[in-house]
């Protein structure tokens, strides 16, 4: 694979400097009972990469001292953790809101057959990839047989109020270009799921979350193979808007490793630049990051590409 960090480390990206953390986003571990192509993690069924019990500990014990509104979990197939159960009642005891980002077909694998009603009863927020509303496009980059059990999860989900008006039961889609273009307007694209989702499937969500592909790791690989590299670079920096850099999630965020190490965004825990003094979760006990500048490089110009771009969609 081509690493692109060499080509991204030598920037004019602004400077950016830290606000209050808001969330604290955690990577609890690398297993997973998918295996898709374009995993940045390349996480799968053999990966033995989990959180410690110390540092889950240390989670919980973080969102307490620096006051952080929002957990929200990744991996892997986070439910996978023998831990993440608890971690989340943890969390959702100390009133913090919890996102579980949720691949679907996890739902089906054994052990977690109650799973749904889980993140029902303790209110998690349930954020879930699907690149597509068409069974195709969803199986050739997530694999054989993911589209439909896709489906039958979000149904599964729908059916305990999930995505209800009403309900407090959130349930929001996630979408992400398929080549070296940028994500179409997400209010149009989400007017499109709704009502494909709905007619063929009966399913309602909250809402659509259009990402931008970042040019790094496997993505950013494809891009150098195929000589697109600086044109996908000049399309993102062409795209720059100034109104994007208040609303980039690093501002807010602390991206956390499996292993308790802090990154400014989970982009970057990709590429593996971590914040400037290389810290420890343990370290935010103490301190609150609040000034602290942000690691920048050219990959940024992916969160203020047209629209923007975070883990909550569009800015
Ligand atoms: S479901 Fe997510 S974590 Fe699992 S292999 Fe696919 S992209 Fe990676
Ligand atoms: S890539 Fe990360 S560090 Fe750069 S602007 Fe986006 S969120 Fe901030």
């Amino acid at each position: 694979m081509h690493e692109t960090l060499p080509l991204l480390e030598i920037s004019d990206f602004p400077a950016l400097r830290r606000e209050k953390i808001d969330t604290l986003q955690v990577n609890i571990g690398y297993r997973c009972n998918q295996t898709c192509v374009h995993c940045h993690v390349n996480a799968g069924p053999t990966r033995t990469e989990m959180m410690s019990e110390e540092n889950l500990a240390l989670v919980s014990e973080v969102l307490r001292a620096r006051e952080i509104s929002t957990l929200d979990v990744t991996g892997g197939a986070p439910e996978l953790h023998a831990g993440f159960r608890a971690l989340v009642r943890a969390a959702r005891a100390q009133g913090v809101h919890v996102m579980d980002r949720c691949n679907l077909t996890i739902l089906f694998e054994p052990g977690q057959e109650d799973l749904a009603e889980f993140l029902a009863q303790n209110r998690v927020e349930v954020v879930a990839s699907l690149p597509c509303y068409s069974l195709d496009n969803v199986d050739k980059q997530r694999g054989k047989g993911v589209f439909d059990k896709s489906i039958a999860a979000l149904q599964q989900l729908n059916a305990l109020g999930y995505g209800k008006p009403g309900s407090g039961l959130v349930l929001n889609l996630v979408y992400n270009p398929q080549g070296p273009f940028l994500p179409p307007n997400q209010q149009m694209l989400e007017a499109d799921y709704r009502r494909e989702l709905s007619e063929h499937f009966g399913i309602v969500f909250n809402h659509l979350f259009a990402l931008a592909n970042m040019p790094i790791k496997r993505f950013g690989s494809t891009l150098v193979s195929k000589g697109q590299f600086a044109d996908y670079m000049q399309l993102l920096r062409d795209s720059y808007s100034a109104a994007n850099l208040d609303g980039v999630m690093c501002r807010s965020l602390v991206s956390v490793d499996w292993q308790g190490n802090l990154y400014d965004c989970d982009f970057n825990q990709q590429l593996g630049v971590a914040v400037p003094g290389n810290m420890h979760l343990r370290d935010l006990l103490r301190q609150d990051l609040r000034n602290s500048p942000i690691r920048v490089a050219d990959h940024c110009y992916g969160c203020t590409a047209g629209q923007g771009s975070s883990c909550g969609g569009a800015l």
